[in-house]
């Protein structure tokens, strides 16, 4: 198992890079252990791995759904360079060891295990590690965009999915969803001697930022429910990161944009947050006639909430010995398999805290706790 994992952190898969090399070190580990699995690639390097356990199908099957990328290793200076897996005191460096390099290689050698064992088992297993999360989650949409195969393969449906995430064997049944957005305004260029022939961007945009100031307090009003703290995940929030306008210093600018990451809870809708984002544009125009300015959805992720009372969850926790479930801080795919309507929790090895962070690592004992886990996971639900 170590090695797999040293071999899935040395295979680099950055936005740059691509899955396909990772994706290809699981496809020859499951095929040492006898398992078939398919590599959907595209654009070259991209990449998702699927592998599926048949059972007698009695039994609805269990998804274990990872993501291959992992984020850039950063500007600051590494302990053991980022991508060189190196073993220290019993744990493993490398970016993507615990976001999600070691719950992969828990979760691969847990089911080759199993297979390997013999064990018949009444439902299937269903493995996908995909590409893409730490951008777009590209692999899971589009592993739910063709898994119209699903309900053939598995008659009796999914029982739930596993997410390999790192929550220090928390169970995670809850996350915020993730908004981000762009908003441009447009101005009219003109020499800065004399401003008051052109339409300053920036200007524009600083009547967007006073707006914004109220945003709290106005939009995620109870109306749209962002007021009203969730119990596991508390208040919606909302932060302007990025800003840029302006090319030199004696032409007035005819754009600006800034970026907002909002994060929003279950009971929040995006459109509504977008609409009422472009109401406050409207309502600016009204006031300024040469205003204009539009909204861009960059990126979104829905908020997680499974139902920590459900079958499903109340026989993970009780199989792992677990009292409670949590919610985490970090956003997943989760929600894209939630959207097959099934439960999902997110439960594996690592410690979030070290995620996207320079010197990341995994104890190998938590990968092998993890495997113990996953194996004892299929063993409830699968047989
Ligand atoms: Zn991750």
């Amino acid at each position: 198992m170590k090695e797999l994992l040293k071999k899935l952190i040395q295979s680099e898969t950055t936005a740059d890079k691509g899955e396909l090399a990772a994706a290809e070190v699981i496809s020859a580990e499951f095929r040492r252990s006898g398992i078939d699995s398919r590599i959907d690639s595209w654009d070259m390097t991209r990449a998702n791995i699927v592998a599926r356990i048949e059972s007698t199908g009695r039994r609805a099957a269990l998804l274990f759904a990872c993501h291959l990328d992992v984020v850039g290793p950063g500007e600051a200076t590494w302990k053991h360079p980022a991508f060189g897996a190196v073993e220290s005191e019993g744990k493993i460096y490398g970016r993507g060891s615990a976001d999600m390099k070691g719950g992969i290689a828990a979760a691969v050698t847990a089911i080759s295990r199993i297979v390997g064992s013999g064990r018949k088992l009444q439902g299937d297993i269903i493995f996908l590690a995909a590409a893409g999360e730490e951008t777009d989650s590209c692999g899971a949409r589009r592993f739910i965009s063709d898994c119209g195969w699903l309900p053939e393969l598995a008659p009796k449906g999914l029982a739930g999915a596993v997410i390999p995430e790192p929550t220090d064997f928390a169970i995670v049944t809850a996350h915020r969803g993730m908004l981000w957005l762009e908003v441009t305004t447009k101005g009219k260029a003109a020499h800065s001697s004399m401003p008051h022939l052109g339409v300053n961007a920036i200007a524009s945009m600083r009547l967007i930022l006073d707006e914004l100031e109220n945003y709290p307090r106005v939009f995620l009003s109870k109306t749209r429910a962002g007021a009203e703290p969730h119990k596991l995940l508390g208040k919606c929030s909302i932060s302007i990161n990025t800003i840029s306008g302006g090319k030199t210093l004696n032409v007035v600018p005819d754009k600006c944009s800034i970026g907002i990451d909002i994060r929003t809870l279950p009971a929040q809708n995006h459109r509504d947050i977008v609409a009422d984002l472009e109401k406050i544009l409207v309502k600016i125009k009204s006031e300024n006639p040469q205003f204009d300015a539009g909204v861009a959805v960059l990126r979104e992720v829905e908020p997680l909430e499974t139902d920590c009372h459900c079958d499903f969850v109340k026989e993970f926790c009780s199989c792992l010995e677990i009292g409670e479930t949590k919610a985490v801080g970090f956003t997943s795919d989760a929600p894209y398999f939630a959207s097959l309507g099934i439960p999902v929790v997110i439960f594996g090895p690592g410690k979030p805290h070290l995620c996207h962070k320079p010197d990341e690592y995994i104890d190998i004992s938590d990968v092998e706790k993890a495997a113990e886990n996953y194996e004892n996971i299929i063993l409830r639900f699968l047989t």
